[in-house]
């Protein structure tokens, strides 16, 4: 789909510019207008204790809803709006929309809890990052404590000085810091104990063939006996069936997240979920 975006455009910038350049630089264009024309929307995805079975936390997904194309998924335009320099205003966006949304919804009445919100390697800049989530929680009046920002393990492995620093920083105010699809990148295991997170999450693909494939059960034990062992909280993504809840519960796994517990819903659903204080 990113690449129909692109078509349009194409004969207009075509002389000097390769293909692939006309087309970041449409898609580019369609998301700074799509951030202006307010096409782009977040959904919330529940996450499920499971010592409690209760609600415990959710996470805040982008979603682009185009006039002409209808919902694009971030799988397809976060990688674009990461090149081109665009999910620098998108990632301030979200980050204050969520807060916002949040803070709305704990003014009604409503025992709103954690919310994690997704960052790029982008924003994760010395001097920018921590300056904006201060600076959004301020505006919002979210409370630092209920805020959680997921950054992927590949990203952080690829700046780990800059990003301590700026993890510590996070820390310092009260954030929670999370790892993202964990087991995915190819971080080394000891450079995690100089990271100062609260949570690790298993990446889905590790999920997916519980508790039948014996190498994902035995990988997804490990990473939860080693993230219990650096005092880490483990939520586990991608659960789509009873047998892979019971079978991450038997093996200490903290909290789930997927489309067995819920699938990522608009705000007014996501409310729904919670209860009155
Ligand atoms: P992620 O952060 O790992 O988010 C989890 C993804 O798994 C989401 O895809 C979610 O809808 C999907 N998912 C949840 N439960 C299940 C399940 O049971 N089965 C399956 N098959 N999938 C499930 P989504 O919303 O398409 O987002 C994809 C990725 O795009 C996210 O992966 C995240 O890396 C990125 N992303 C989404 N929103 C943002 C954002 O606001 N900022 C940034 N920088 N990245 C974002
Ligand atoms: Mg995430
Ligand atoms: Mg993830
Ligand atoms: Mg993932």
């Amino acid at each position: 789909r990113a690449k129909d975006l692109g078509k349009n455009a194409y004969h207009f910038y075509s002389h000097d510019m390769n293909r692939q350049n006309t087309q970041q630089f449409s898609v580019q264009a369609a998301l700074r207008f799509a951030l202006e024309r307010q096409q782009l929307k977040l959904v919330f995805q529940p996450q499920m204790n499971l010592a409690t079975g209760q609600l415990s936390g959710m996470e805040c997904l982008i979603r682009w809803q185009h006039p002409d194309m209808g919902w694009i998924s971030p799988a397809e335009f976060i990688p674009i709006a990461e090149e081109t320099g665009m999910i620098i205003p998108i990632g301030h966006w979200v980050l204050l929309e969520a807060c916002r949304t949040a803070q709305q919804w704990r003014a009604a009445g409503l025992l709103v809890p954690k919310m994690a919100v997704n960052l790029s390697v982008r924003q994760f800049k010395p001097g920018v990052l921590v300056e904006q989530v201060a600076s959004v929680l301020q505006e919002t009046g979210f409370p630092a404590y209920l805020l959680e920002l997921e950054v992927t393990e590949s990203l952080i492995m690829r700046r780990i000085n800059e990003a301590v620093d700026i993890m510590n920083a996070l820390k310092a105010m009260g954030v929670t810091l999370a790892i993202d699809d964990f087991g995915t990148g190819y971080s080394s295991l000891s450079q995690l104990k100089y990271l100062p997170l609260d949570i690790l999450k298993i990446d889905r693909s590790f999920v997916e063939g519980l508790p039948c494939d014996h190498d994902d059960m035995a990988i997804a034990q490990t990473i939860i006996a080693m993230a219990k062992k650096l005092s880490l909280s483990v939520v586990a993504e991608g659960v789509e069936t009873a047998e892979q809840m019971q079978a991450l519960h038997a093996a200490g796994c903290d909290t789930i997240q997927g489309y067995f517990y819920a699938k990522p819903l608009p705000a007014e659903a996501m409310a729904q979920m919670m209860q009155r204080v």
